[in-house]
Order: structure tokens, then sequence, then C-alpha cells
């Protein structure tokens, strides 16, 4: 059956696109929805099927212009995508490289693009970002010290780097790499640079690969990486030296919503599977279904509200984003990140739980799945940052707030003059009948 077919299947279904959350809905363009309605079918009628034959497959082997979609648009189609380990594969929608994409697109010379952006852009190769260093604690950037110096032409690096999603990957051929180009500019944030690293440069070792909670992330792969005075053509500096900063952050603004968005798509998978274990006719314990217990149902509802709420957090940051670039997003993505990634945990987690044993075994996706949503709480960026960054922000209304509030309470004072009303404890108001009773 065609994809095409599939949509328009008279089964009961109501497609994505009459699902899209009110909030959104007059920002979706028709060629949006019909495109989301088709990624919809197509992680649900073959890549969810799919997922086993890649995972066996493994090892084994695996479009010109830019989709052109809105960060809301794309946004909603990242949440299909989260459903399957093989969507955003089968579709070239994988993290990082669309993160990557993205930085080509924007960032890119001419030629770095058509190097690099086109065969990226085609599915022909594959690439990785490389920031995170073991020496370091990488969630603040400005710790970053892999060596970067100049000579003559080209820029020679060393030092080490982990964490690096992709380069386990035979198909991946390009790193973006963030390193350490001017230590003694006076400006934290104009020491670092990104360039470009082919992944055959002589000097550059990927050393092994990390398992994640004992899961082999086959095949991105996230590996350590050694630089041995590697050298670089100084064309292949993204925007220009010292700019590194800028380049991350506008990388991260819309990655964090797909990863955000693919959180959703999970959490909505560990769902599906809970609700069918609960109502599975064949498991009665203590003389009823798990469904007819109500601590389960609970659960559901728990599991419903947190999805849609943080459903609705991360839209509402891809909207802002569309309108006003990532640095106008920043409190909107980062309560998107942190909020996405808990309810990811939340809700396969209570999942695992109704499953019992057989929860935490390979025969469901939901151990696998669990492995990852850990990770969503450490990757591009602890918890605790985007915590202290939006209280931080937050915070600084308090001055602001303080003075409001004083200001009120001289008025009210002035009110109760105004009136000649003696104000009162509220609470010894209640008081008084009561003691005038005894
Ligand atoms: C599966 C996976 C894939 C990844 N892919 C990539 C990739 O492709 N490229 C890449 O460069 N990196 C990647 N990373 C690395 C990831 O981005 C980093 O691990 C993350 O940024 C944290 O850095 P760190 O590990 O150095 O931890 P640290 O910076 O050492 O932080 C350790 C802990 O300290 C605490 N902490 C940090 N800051 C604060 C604070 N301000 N207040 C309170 N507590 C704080 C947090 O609990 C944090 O988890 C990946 C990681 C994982 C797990």
């Amino acid at each position: 059956m065609s994809v095409s077919s599939l949509i328009n299947s008279q089964d009961g279904h109501i497609p994505a696109s009459k699902r899209i959350p009110a909030i959104a809905r007059p920002s979706i363009s028709d060629r949006a929805k019909h495109a989301l309605d088709i990624v919809e079918k197509f992680v649900e009628e073959e890549c969810i099927l799919a997922d086993a034959i890649f995972e066996q497959q493994l090892g084994e082997e695996q479009s010109k212009k830019g989709p052109q979609f809105s960060t809301l648009e794309y946004g909603l189609m990242a949440e299909y995508l989260g459903k399957s380990r093989t969507a955003s594969e089968a579709t070239n929608c994988s993290a990082p490289d669309t993160g990557n994409m993205e930085v080509l697109a924007k960032y890119g010379t001419e030629a770095q693009k058509s190097r690099w952006l086109t065969p990226l852009l085609n599915g022909e190769i594959r690439s990785a970002f490389l920031m995170t260093e073991p020496d370091v604690a990488s969630s603040d950037a400005t710790n970053i010290g892999l060596q970067m110096y100049k000579d003559g032409d080209y820029w020679v690096l060393n030092g080490q780097k982990w964490w690096s999603s992709g380069t386990g990957n035979v198909r991946c051929k390009i790193y973006l790499v963030m390193g350490k180009s001017d230590p003694s500019n006076t400006t934290r944030y104009k020491q670092h640079s990104v360039i470009l690293v082919p992944a055959n440069t002589p000097g550059l070792t990927v050393s092994r690969v990390l398992s994640v909670i004992g899961f082999d992330h086959a095949p991105e792969g996230h590996g350590h990486v050694r630089f041995d005075n590697v050298r670089v053509p100084a064309e292949n500096m993204i925007l220009s030296e010292g700019r590194g900063f800028e380049v991350v952050q506008g990388r991260l603004g819309p990655g964090r919503i797909h990863h955000a968005m693919r959180s959703i798509g999970g959490a909505e998978r560990a769902l599906d599977w809970f609700l069918s274990r609960i109502s599975d006719p064949t498991k009665w314990p203590f003389g009823q279904r798990l469904a007819d217990h109500g601590i389960m149902l609970e659960r559901v509802a728990q599991s419903r509200m947190e999805i849609d709420s943080a459903r609705l957090v991360i839209l509402n940051a891809a909207i802002i984003i569309d309108e006003l670039g990532g640095k106008g997003a920043l409190k909107e993505i980062a309560e998107a990140k942190v909020q996405s990634a808990s309810v990811l945990l939340n809700v396969v987690d209570r999942a695992i739980q109704a499953y019992g044993a057989a929860g935490v075994s390979q025969d469901t996706p939901l151990a696998a799945l669990w492995a990852h949503a850990r990770t969503m709480r450490i990757v591009d960026g602890p918890d605790e940052v985007h915590m202290l960054q939006l209280g931080r922000n937050e915070s600084k209304r308090g001055d602001t707030l303080r003075a409001r509030i004083e200001t009120q309470k001289v008025k009210a004072a002035q009110l109760f003059r105004r009136y000649h009303l003696e104000q009162v404890d509220s609470l010894e108001l209640n008081r008084t009948p009561a003691k005038a009773y005894l």
C-alpha cells in the first residue's frame, strides 16, 4: 500500500495534521500538513516495523535543497520521527547531522556548502559535532581546551574529544570541531572557533566508541577522538576565527527543539506500550486487569497531561525561534529542553513498571528507550545549566517586583485612609468573633 493511500484510509484513524495543537495550527502550511501525515504513516507503518531489522543489519550498509520547513513545522514532524529508531536515519534527519546541516546552510561559505552540505543533504555522508572533552567540565563551553594554532595557511589541532556522536559510523566524513584558537583574548566568548575537519585527516584517531548504559549506539557511535597535530586548511574555518560561540548557539536552538519533539514522540510510543500492557486480557494481578487498578489509570492520566503540556511548551519555543531566532527564545528553549527530557523519562519509567520484569528486558523497546531518555537530561547541556540560566533570568525581575509590591502596599494603605477604614490583620479579624463566642 502506498503512503498516500494510507493517509486517505477510512480506518477511523485521525491523521496527524488534524491533531496539531490549536496553538500551532494557524502557522502550519498545507504543504507541511501533508508532509506531517506522510511522516506519521511512514513511521507508524514502515519504520517501527523496520526497527528490529535495522538493529540486526547494523554494520551492513544504508534531496538536494533543504525542505525549507519552519522550526515549528519540522518540530511537529520530529515528534513522529522520535517514535522509531529507524525513522530519523531513513529520512536523513538524524542528530547530529540535522544540526550540522543547519550550521553549514547558515554560516558555510559556498565552497564549504558544495563540498559538505550537498552530500549531507543527499544522504551520501554523515557528520559529527565535536565539542565535549574528557579533561574539562564541558557543560561550560568556555572550558573547551582543544588547542588550535595557526601555521601559515593551516590550523593545527591538538587534544582530545569524546562523546562525538557519529564518529563511529564509517559513513561519517566530516567533523565540526570546536577548539580554543585565541586563549589570551580577554573576552572569554571570543577565544573559541569551530572548524571543519575531514574525518580522514592524518593525526585523527577514533580510539574507542562509548556505550550508553551498556547499549551500543551503532551506527552513529559516540567516539573518543584524539587529535595529534591535525592540519586543516584555514578556509575550513566556519564564520571566522573567534566566532565559535556564535556557531554553537546558532546550532543548538533549533537542534534542541528537534531533540525535544523526538522526546515527545518517544514518550507517546512508551505510552502506547503502557496502554497496550494494562489492557492485556491475559494479565490479571489480584483479580483484575491492570487497567482496572486505579493507580495505573492515574499514571496514564499523569503521562497524558505531562506529554500534552510539554508538547505545547516545545511548540511555543519553536514559534518564538521562527519569529525571533534562537537568541530571542533562550528561555523557551531551556524550558522545552528540560521538560521534554524529564517527561520522556517519567513516562518510559511508568511503562516499564507496568510490564514488570519484561519491561527491563529486550522484549520491549522500553529498556533501550529508558537508556536513551536518561541521556537526554545530559546531552546538549545538563538540566542544571538550563535551570540555572532560567532561574537567573527569572530572578532578574526580583528588584522590580519588590518595588512593585512595596508600591502596592503604600497604595493599599492610601485607599484605607481615603475610606476612613482601619487596616486590620485579616487573621485577627477572623479570630475576634471566635474569642467573643468563647
Ligand atoms: C548519548 C550522548 C551523546 C552526546 N553527543 C555529543 C556530541 O555529539 N558532541 C558533543 O560535543 N558532545 C556530546 N555529548 C556530550 C554532552 O553534550 C555532555 O556530556 C554535556 O554537555 C555535559 O558535559 P560533561 O559530560 O563534560 O559534564 P560536566 O560539564 O562535567 O558536568 C557534570 C555534571 O555537573 C553538574 N553541573 C554542571 N553544571 C552545573 C551547574 N551550573 N550547576 C549545578 N550542577 C552543574 C550536572 O549534574 C552535570 O551533569 C553527548 C553525550 C551523550 C550522553
